[in-house]
């Protein structure tokens, strides 16, 4: 070959080999760079803007916000016992959980909108250009129920639901940062009110999240409980006191246990609210015991987090003996929908606690799953109907003839059987007919403060009932 072609060939190969090399320097470069640009800017998980791309957007949303005068609304999510389901399922079935969600999240949304996951289980959704409040109310709702849907994962069914608290530009805040705030607490007060909702925040209505308010309401004592008797219907005589928590919140006024209480089950707080709620129940037990001779025992509500510690019935053991209080004086009552959380160390707990003394209750029967089976497993002394069983009877054939079954279930198995939510004369009425055991409601007594109940002791029982 010509020499010169020769050169020609080698000098091209090395230079093509050379462009080829730089092409792919180049492009290896230009990807990683993208990468680095991609991280930065979107979770990994999800694909969702990541924290500060969030606060960047918002930042400029402000400012167009101010400049069109236009609003714009800040949603801050947080998914509902989420934790239980890391716990109990893994990270890695948490994570696939979390993927779908935020995926579901951006398909919620418009595209000028922006969806992002500022860490854990918590995301914050920024709206723009909205045009009202039923928008925003729309738009909470949708992610909601997406969210909600089940989620399938390694071929198991999954279920989580989220809260949403909502706070609008510039109607109820200055700046960046209070917006996210004030979301925030909106989301803790959905919590509060059993999750799966959305709240819009209220000015003066948050005075710190309910987690902070909560232990100070322990520490200051702003915890007490009212009472709601119960009423024996072949004998007309009162057979127990239902106590029922109450927030004597410094600003709210009295706040009833569904605001708090889900909330407090989520944090743990529960464990050491209950506590407080057995030792009240105890000693005002123990002060009827004094003043009114033999009293019906009172009736306490646990919840399942409580019966889960190993711990319980040694803290029943010294809530007891701290006021020298038979076991028998106190009524325990677990709510059916949560006993389906039941494990071998529940059963065990619950034995020991009757063992004991203390007689059990199913709250709220009627209203779960598998109903048929804690009659049997548990070792329960009677079963407090839904209220919701109620609500329709006796107008109402089909409900009237549930609540007939139900009853006569109860009864065949040697329960003892109490209705509540009693308002009218005419469900009175039919739950004495029907054999139901004893009453309780607001046909008889709302839940009222302990010192306006021992007049029921005494004798005096007429006018409670015309009362
Ligand atoms: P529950 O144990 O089923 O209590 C009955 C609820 O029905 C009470 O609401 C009572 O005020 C209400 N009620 C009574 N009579 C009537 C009536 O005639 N009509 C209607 N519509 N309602 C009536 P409250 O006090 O708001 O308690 C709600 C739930 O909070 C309780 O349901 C119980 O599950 C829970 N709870 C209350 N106190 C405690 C507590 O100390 N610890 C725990 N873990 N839960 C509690
Ligand atoms: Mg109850
Ligand atoms: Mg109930």
């Amino acid at each position: 070959m010509h020499q010169g072609a020769q050169d020609y060939l080698i000098r091209h190969q090395l230079n093509s080999h050379a462009l080829a090399r730089a092409v792919r320097y180049s492009l290896e470069r230009h990807r990683a760079q993208a990468q680095v640009v991609y991280q930065a800017q979107y979770d990994q998980l999800t694909g969702l803007a990541n924290r500060s791309v969030f606060f960047d957007r918002l930042n400029f949303a402000l400012a167009r916000c101010n400049r069109t005068q236009t609003a714009i609304a800040l949603l801050f999510l947080d998914l509902d016992h989420f934790k239980k389901i890391n716990d109990t399922c893994g990270h890695e079935h948490g994570d696939m959980m979390l993927k779908t969600i935020g995926h579901r999240l951006r398909q919620s949304i418009r595209e000028i909108d922006t969806g992002a996951r500022m860490g854990g289980d918590e995301f914050a959704i920024l709206l723009e250009h909205i045009a009202s409040v039923d928008d925003v109310k729309t738009v909470a709702q949708r992610i909601l129920e997406h969210i909600a849907r089940p989620i399938a994962v390694n071929g198991r069914q999954l279920a989580v639901t989220g809260s949403l608290g909502i706070t609008i530009y510039p109607w109820d805040c200055a700046n960046a940062q209070e917006l996210l705030k004030h979301s925030d607490s909106a989301m803790y007060r959905a919590k509060a009110q059993g999750g799966n909702r959305y709240q819009f925040y209220i000015a003066g209505l948050q005075t710190g999240s309910i987690d902070v308010e909560l232990q100070r309401a322990l520490a200051n004592d702003e915890l007490c409980l009212y009472y709601q008797p119960q009423l024996d219907l072949q004998t007309n005589t009162i057979i127990g006191m239902e106590a029922l928590l109450r927030w004597q919140h410094p600003l709210q006024g009295l706040v009833g246990p569904m605001h708090f209480i889900p909330r407090a089950e989520e944090n743990g707080l529960i464990i050491p609210i209950g506590e407080r709620v057995l030792a009240m129940a105890a000693r005002q037990a123990k002060l009827w015991r004094q003043t009114d001779g033999t009293v019906p025992p009172v009736a306490v509500n646990l919840s399942v987090h409580q019966i889960q510690e190993p711990s319980f019935p040694a803290t029943l053991k010294r809530v007891l003996e701290a006021v020298n209080l038979p076991a028998q004086a106190l009524q325990l009552e677990l709510t059916e929908r949560h006993l389906f959380q039941e494990t071998n160390a529940v059963l065990d707990t619950l034995r020991t606690v009757k063992a004991m003394g203390c007689s059990l209750y199913i709250d709220d029967f009627g209203t779960g799953y598998s109903s048929l089976r804690y009659l049997r497993a548990f070792p329960i002394d009677g079963i407090k109907l839904d209220q919701s069983l109620l609500h329709r009877v006796p107008d109402h054939v089909n409900d009237a003839t549930m609540l007939r079954a139900v009853i006569a279930l109860g009864k065949t198995l040697g329960l003892h059987v109490i209705a509540e939510g009693v308002a009218r004369q005419d469900q009175v009425d039919f739950l004495h007919e029907h054999g139901c055991d004893a009453i309780q409601g607001f046909w008889l007594s709302s839940p009222v403060p302990a010192g306006e109940t021992p007049r029921w002791f005494s004798g005096d029982r007429d006018c409670a009932l015309c009362g």
